[in-house]
C-alpha cells in the first residue's frame, strides 16, 4: 500500500522523480534544505531538456523549416501555460528573462526611464532581497528620485499603519516581495496594492518565493507587473519571467535592442515589435524555456494546496524541534510564511553551523541570503536558513535536528 502525508501526497514516489536526492553527501544521505535558493529538478523537466537539443532543436520564430517550426511552438506553448499558471489575461504578457532579478531590471529601467521624474519616490520593504533594491537605487540616482522603505517589525511583518504614512502623491512605484526569501514572511498583497491605487502608483511583485508555494493571480492580486524564476519552482536555472500588464508594456521602451525585438529596421532609424517579443532581444533560453513547462505540470499535477500543506508541516515541526534546543533563536515568526527558517544560534558564527551540517550530509544556506539591510535591522551578520520542497520529509528535518544538536554541542565543549 502507498503511504500517504497528512497532506494527500505520496512523498517516496515523489522523491523518486528527483534522482539528484539519491545521493550521499560525506558519507551521509543528502538532505536538501536549500530550496529557497534554488529547489531540484524533477526527471521529466532534466529529460525535456536533453530531448529538446535531441530532437528539435532550431533557433525559434523567424524559420520556415520543420525543427524551427517545432521549436517555436514549444517555446510559445510554454508562455500560455505561465499565462494560465498566474492568470494572466494575455500569453503576450509573459516576458521570458534571465531571472527575477533581471525582470526587475527591465523594469526599473525601462518603465522607470520613461515614467520616474525628479522628486518622485519608490517604495521599497525592509526584507526585499538586493535584486529588488539595487536596480531602484540605480533608475532613482539617474531621475533624481528617492527610494523609500517600508519598515517592519521583529517578527518580520510590515507595518502596514506606516506605509499609510509612506505612499503619497510622490510615490510612483511600490515593488516588495510576495514572499520573504530570509524570513518566510508573505505579504498581505492586496492590501498594499489596495495603499497604492489611491495615489495612483504602480505595483511591482517579486515572486521568486512565492510561485512554488502560493496560488498566484496576477489579476486577482491587481499586480502591474510580477516578477519571478524557473529555477525556484523545479525548472531550469537561468530563465526567469516578467508578467506586466498589457497597457503598461505597450507605453513601455526597449530594454535591450537586437534581433527580434525590431519590425523594420534602417539606418536611419527602427521600429520596435510588439509585446512580448519588444522585450526579447536575441535568441532566448529556448531549450529551458521548453524544459519549464514540465515543472510547471509537475506543479499543477501535485496541487499548490497540497504542495503548501506538506511543505507548512516541515515548517511547524522544524520550528518546534529547533525552538528546543538551547540558544538557538528563530529569525521570521510572520503569521504567514512559506517554508523558510532562518535562525542564529547563540555564540556560534552560521558558517561554522552551516559548514558542520554539509559534513553530516546536510545542505542549508548561510550568510545574509542577498538581504544585507533585513540583517542590519535585526542587529546580525547572517542566519542559517533551513528551506523546504515538496521532496523533503520528517525524517530529513529529524536528522537536521539532530546534526544541529550536534554542531552545537561540539563547539560547547
Ligand atoms: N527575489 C527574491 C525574493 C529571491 O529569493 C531571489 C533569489 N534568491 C531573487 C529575487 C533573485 O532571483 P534570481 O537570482 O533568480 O534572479
Amino acid at each position: 500500500m502507498e503511504t500517504l502525508e497528512k497532506s494527500g501526497l505520496n512523498i517516496a514516489k515523489i522523491r523518486e522523480e528527483f534522482p539528484i536526492l539519491d545521493q550521499k553527501v560525506n558519507g551521509k544521505p543528502l538532505v536538501y534544505f536549500d530550496n529557497a535558493a534554488t529547489n531540484q529538478k524533477p526527471r521529466r523537466v532534466i529529460e525535456a531538456l536533453a530531448n529538446h537539443y535531441k530532437t528539435d532543436n532550431a533557433n525559434i520564430h523567424r524559420g520556415i523549416h520543420t525543427l524551427a517550426e517545432r521549436s517555436t511552438a514549444a517555446f510559445e506553448e510554454t508562455r500560455h501555460a505561465v499565462r494560465e499558471f498566474i492568470n494572466a489575461n494575455e500569453a503576450e504578457e509573459i516576458i521570458f528573462t534571465k531571472g527575477t532579478s533581471e525582470s526587475i531590471n527591465l523594469v526599473a529601467s525601462s518603465w522607470g526611464r520613461k515614467f520616474l521624474e525628479e522628486g518622485d519616490e519608490i517604495l521599497i520593504s525592509a526584507m526585499e532581497h538586493h535584486s529588488n533594491i539595487v536596480p531602484w537605487q540605480m533608475i532613482a540616482e539617474e531621475k533624481s528620485a528617492q527610494v523609500k522603505v517600508m519598515p517592519i517589525d521583529e517578527n518580520g511583518d510590515i507595518i502596514l499603519a506606516e506605509v499609510d504614512k509612506l505612499i503619497t502623491e510622490k510615490t510612483k512605484m511600490v515593488a516588495f516581495n510576495h514572499a520573504s526569501n530570509s524570513l518566510g514572511t508573505i505579504n498581505p498583497v492586496k492590501e498594499i496594492v489596495a495603499k497604492a491605487r489611491k495615489v495612483g502608483a504602480k505595483v511591482l511583485i517579486d515572486g521568486a518565493q512565492a510561485t512554488s508555494h502560493l496560488e498566484v493571480d496576477v489579476q486577482d492580486l491587481d499586480a502591474d507587473f510580477y516578477a519571478f524564476s524557473a529555477h525556484k519552482m523545479y525548472g531550469p536555472t537561468g530563465l526567469g519571467i516578467l508578467y506586466g500588464k498589457r497597457t503598461l508594456l505597450e507605453k513601455m521602451p526597449p530594454y535591450q535592442g537586437g534581433g527580434e525585438m525590431i519590425k523594420e529596421v534602417t539606418f536611419e532609424g527602427t521600429t520596435y515589435n510588439d509585446i512580448p517579443y519588444k522585450f526579447e532581444a536575441g535568441t532566448p533560453d529556448i531549450a529551458n524555456v521548453v524544459a519549464f513547462k514540465k515543472a510547471i505540470d509537475f506543479i499543477d499535477e501535485l496541487g499548490k494546496d497540497k504542495i503548501a500543506a506538506h511543505e507548512n508541516e516541515l515548517l511547524s515541526y522544524a520550528t518546534t524541534e529547533i525552538e528546543k534546543i538551547d540558544g538557538v533563536k528563530v529569525i521570521g515568526k510572520a503569521n504567514e510564511k512559506v517554508s523558510v527558517l532562518s535562525f542564529s544560534v547563540e555564540g556560534i558564527h552560521h558558517f561554522d553551523i552551516g559548514m558542520w551540517m554539509d559534513a553530516k550530509g546536510v545542505a542549508v544556506r548561510t550568510g545574509h541570503h542577498c538581504t544585507q539591510p533585513l540583517m542590519d535591522f535585526f542587529c546580525i551578520e547572517g542566519t542559517v536558513r533551513a528551506s523546504f520542497s515538496v521532496y523533503n520529509t520528517i525524517e530529513e528535518i529529524d536528522i537536521f535536528t539532530q546534526a544541529l544538536k550536534d554542531t552545537i554541542s561540539k563547539f560547547k565543549k
